[in-house]
Formats: structure tokens, C-alpha cells, sequence
């Protein structure tokens, strides 16, 4: 069956060409060209996936994120949002409501296809994975899709869930940047920088001290790495 993606973008036009070039790549799409509606249709239709716009009449996309990654229906749909806007604060402010991925405007509708693809494929079921795993407090359950912090389950977006599940296969070694990077976002023009939001996102939510990681690792100049079980004689 065809996924379905939810589009909430309130610039006729726009919206317009991406419906018919996903159409085109074989996908549902539905529309909705405010903030309430479209949260309206995320939280009734329970699309695969959506594309969501800053900018929107009414309630604005940050909310709109912010209330999908609320609802424990809808809260592991992959967002990617689209912004007319540039600073740096919108950037941090879209990973801070939970977005998985982010495209600024102007945007090449092909790249935007090609990012949806990526996105639905690593939240697609039936891939082999590694069973549950343990970090020091942190215990990542593959099988169930969830983490848990000292047993109780943490709110994690998808991306979020997907970068400790890469890590978890490796606990105890480095996993370099650009392999988590090409394994998370599936392409390689994916900014490092995107992943360093994301890693800092998570580290508040695992971590007893986000400043001074004990779980979450970082190997200077080489990437990232789970602590394994000899990390835990390290600190007692
Ligand atoms: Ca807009």
C-alpha cells in the first residue's frame, strides 16, 4: 500500500508541485494549508509522514511539531519541516520541538523526495536489528522501539531513536560521524552539524550532566561511541 504523506504548506503553488512530484514517486499525499487543520489531519489521518511549513496561518509549524511530538498517536511520525527563514535560532528552535529533518526555502523538490524516501525507509519495520542493549542507565529495546532510563521509557523523537539504535549495535566502539550520518539520513549531503543538534538533544534527555557525557560519548575528531560495559569500572 502506498505511503501516505501529509503536506501542511499554505503557499498554493508550492504546494501544488510537491503534491504532484510525490504523486509521481508513488505516494499518498494529503494537504492542508493551515497549522490547526493540518494537525487536525496528522492526528485523524495518521499519515507516514510529514512535511510541515513554518510559516502557516494560525497555529505555526513550530507548534504544530510540538503537539504531534505530544500526542503518543502521532509522536513517532517523521517531520520534516520547511522554513523561508535563516537564522540560526529557527534551526535549533526546529530540533528543539522535535523535527527530524529540516529544508530551508528555496529547496530543489527532487532533494525533498529523495529526503522523504530516506526518511520513510529507517522507520520502516522488518529490518533486522540487534536486540535490546544496555549503556550504563540507558536500555535500548530494538525490538519494541524503545529506550528506557533506569526503566522508565524515555520521550525520544524517531531520529533520536535511530541514532542510539546505531549506536547501540556498536556499544563499546566509535561510530564515525559520517557513517551516522549516511546510516540516520540516508545521504550525504546531510550537515554535520544536524547531527551534533540532534546528539545534544538527546544528551539532555539521557544524560545526569549533558556537559559531561557518561553515555552518550564523543571520540574527538572520530565520531560517536555508546559506553560499553568496561566504561562502567571507569565510572563507579
Ligand atoms: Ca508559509
Amino acid at each position: 500500500m502506498a505511503e501516505t504523506i501529509l503536506l501542511v504548506e499554505d503557499e498554493r503553488t508550492l504546494s501544488e508541485l510537491v503534491t504532484e512530484s510525490l504523486r509521481r514517486h508513488g505516494y499518498r499525499v494529503e494537504t492542508a494549508f493551515d497549522g490547526d487543520t493540518g494537525l487536525f489531519a496528522a492526528e485523524t489521518s495518521l499519515p507516514d509522514l510529514v512535511i510541515l511549513d513554518v510559516m502557516l496561518p494560525g497555529m505555526d509549524g513550530w507548534e504544530v511539531c510540538r503537539r504531534i511530538r505530544e500526542n503518543p498517536a502521532t509522536r513517532r511520525i517523521p517531520v520534516l519541516m520547511l522554513t523561508a527563514r535563516r537564522e540560526e535560532r529557527d534551526l535549533l528552535a526546529g530540533f528543539d520541538v522535535g523535527a527530524d529533518d529540516y529544508m530551508k526555502k528555496p529547496f530543489s523538490v527532487n532533494e525533498l523526495v529523495a529526503r522523504v524516501g530516506s526518511l520513510l525507509r529507517r522507520s520502516a519495520p522488518g529490518v533486522a536489528r540487534v536486540k535490546a542493549v544496555q549503556a550504563g542507565r540507558l536500555s535500548i529495546d530494538t525490538e519494541k522501539g524503545e529506550a528506557l532510563l533506569e526503566g522508565a521509557p524515555l520521550d525520544l523523537t524517531a531520529t533520536e531513536f535511530r541514532i542510539l539504535e546505531i549506536l547501540a549495535a556498536n556499544r563499546g566502539h566509535v561510530v564515525p560521524r559520517d557513517v551516522l550520518l549516511a546510516r540516520v539520513w540516508g545521504y550525504s549531503a546531510a550537515d554535520t552539524r544536524t547531527l551534533d543538534m540532534h546528539v545534544s538533544r538527546l544528551r539532555r534527555k539521557i544524560e545526569e550532566d549533558p556537559e559531561n557525557p557518561k553515555i552518550l560519548l564523543t571520540v574527538r575528531g572520530r565520531g560517536f561511541r555508546l559506553c560499553g560495559e568496561d566504561d562502567r569500572h571507569e565510572n563507579p
